[in-house]
């Protein structure tokens, strides 16, 4: 009786492994390849998209856009954070208007971006993004780089284009205020329904025209609860290499929307399981991967992204030094230990160590200066941090580091690091002397600043100051 059975169960790991495997994944490549557009056409009555759901000022946009004759839907996180229930974090529109005829018709607004334009509307603290539907590229109108990575994406087309050009199918679903209805191109409904993550055509093709697509898959996917879907998630490992071609202002942006996500402690153990921590922080992954406090450094970074996890949950307040200061500890330590370990003095050896490791860092993900020197700052204390001898003490946590220093020792101890209950001596410290009220009004807010756009994502960092604050203590 077990013979046939176990020739059945060999016969079909042989038809699934030589068959079917094989041959879906060349019938999905054709599929994706003349990817022929259905549209679906979802009436009000069938959707819970409604406009007492979508912020006024995008609704004013497409309003405009249509009584001047052009077409306008919300597309994007909007639609997609909606139909999920979620609030959706900023609205995204889509329209036939070419930039330059969005700008003329809104005064409130600025182009940018080369490599991909698009109109920033500013409503108060508010900006609406309006993008023109991207058509097919094509040899002769595409500019690519010798990665495949697409360099210039100004083709302009209709929206049935504009839905095969967008990163997942969940992202390019299209609302139309006008007639209420949901337009689905791409059956991006099931996918919504199944919680699934698909990278719309043919993956390897789609990550190397652009290869943050595969840190916005870990995003969305943490965020959504999302699965990735295989096809989408195999090639991740083969192609994390590529985010080495992405410039490094546009890394410091993906990368903290990464970690300020609420999901920085999953999407970190998923950058590691997928190979793209490497590319992103070179020094450090090799510190981790080699080192013989490896697992002391990944229980610090481990503990530090789950307590800003925390913090957002709670809406307070994140900076990104404190968060960069973290990940990168483990190449500041490294270097520190062995500096000393040569008979460089200590302090000289930290200051070292942390100008060392930010230069190999800032290589490849550019830290803005005002973060780069709060991160030298925290390092530094934890030096400092151990004179608590006579009126010392009293004059540190008058420091505006302080917080942030003290906060960053805990962490140490907290990952295991025996620092001779520093840490608790400092907490009793504090409930005896608390500090001066103006150190916890101090605000500093994160802003990017918008230089040239080289890409689709690098447009945020024009955007003004988020509601969030930055600011850890
Ligand atoms: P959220 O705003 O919640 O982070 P989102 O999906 O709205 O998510 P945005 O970065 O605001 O993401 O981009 C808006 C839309 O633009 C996306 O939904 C997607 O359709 C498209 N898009 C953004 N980045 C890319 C990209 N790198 N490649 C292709 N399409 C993209
Ligand atoms: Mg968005």
């Amino acid at each position: 009786m077990r013979r046939p059975l176990e020739m059945a169960r060999h016969v079909y790991t042989w038809f699934i492994y030589n068959i079917y495997k094989p041959l879906s994944t060349i019938l999905y490549r054709q599929a994706f390849n003349k990817m022929t557009i259905t549209s679906n056409i979802i009436p009000r009555k069938n959707h819970p998209v409604s406009r007492n759901l979508i912020s006024p000022s995008a609704l004013k946009v497409m309003h405009r856009l249509h009584t001047k004759g052009y077409e306008a839907f919300l597309v994007g996180g909007g639609v997609r954070d909606i139909l999920l229930g979620h609030q959706p974090k900023d609205f995204d529109i889509a329209t036939n208007a070419h930039p330059e005829q969005v700008h003329a018709l809104f005064k409130n607004s600025r182009l940018i971006g080369r490599r991909f334009k698009l109109v920033h509307i500013l409503f108060g603290r508010e900006m609406i993004e309006v993008a023109t539907f991207r058509g097919q590229t094509s040899e002769q109108n595409e500019k690519q780089s010798e990665h495949g990575m697409l360099l210039r994406d100004n083709v302009y087309g209709t929206i049935e284009e504009d839905a095969i050009r967008r990163d997942f199918t969940v992202n390019s679903l299209y609302y139309s205020p006008k007639d209420f209805c949901i337009y689905d191109y791409l059956n991006s409904m099931n996918d919504i329904q199944d919680k699934q993550l698909r990278l719309i055509g043919d993956p390897e093709t789609r990550y190397r025209e652009d290869p943050v697509r595969m840190l916005r898959a870990l995003r969305f996917s943490a965020k959504l609860d999302f699965e990735i879907s295989p096809e989408t998630r195999d090639p991740i490992y083969e192609f994390a290499p590529l985010l080495g071609n992405i410039a490094a202002a546009r890394l410091f942006d993906e990368v903290l929307k990464l970690f300020l996500s609420s999901h920085a402690l999953s999407i970190f153990q998923n950058l590691l399981k997928y190979g793209l921590f490497g590319p992103l922080f070179p020094q450090v992954h090799q510190t981790l991967e080699s080192h013989n406090r490896a697992s002391f450094y990944i229980k610090l970074i481990e503990a530090g992204l789950h307590n800003t996890d925390q913090r957002i949950r709670a809406e307070k307040p994140v900076t990104p030094a404190f968060l960069y200061a973290t990940l990168l500890w483990p190449e500041v330590d490294r270097i520190w230990q062995q500096l000393k370990s040569e008979g460089v003095p200590d302090f000289p050896a930290l200051q070292q160590a942390g100008q060392q490791a930010l230069h190999a860092q800032v290589q490849h993900i550019s830290i803005p200066k005002r973060f780069s020197l709060m991160m030298k700052e925290i390092w530094e204390y934890q030096i400092r941090l151990q004179k608590i001898q006579g009126q010392r003490p009293l004059q540190l946590i008058e420091q505006p580091r302080f917080r942030a220093a003290y906060d960053f020792l805990l962490l140490r101890e907290q990952a295991g690091e025996n620092l001779n209950g520093l840490g608790k001596w400092w907490t009793d410290f504090q409930v005896k002397h608390p500090a001066p009220v103006h150190h916890k009004s101090r605000k500093p807010r994160f802003k990017t600043n918008n230089t040239d756009s080289h890409d689709k994502d690098d447009k945020k960092r024009s955007r003004p100051p988020r509601r969030r604050k930055f600011n850890q203590g």
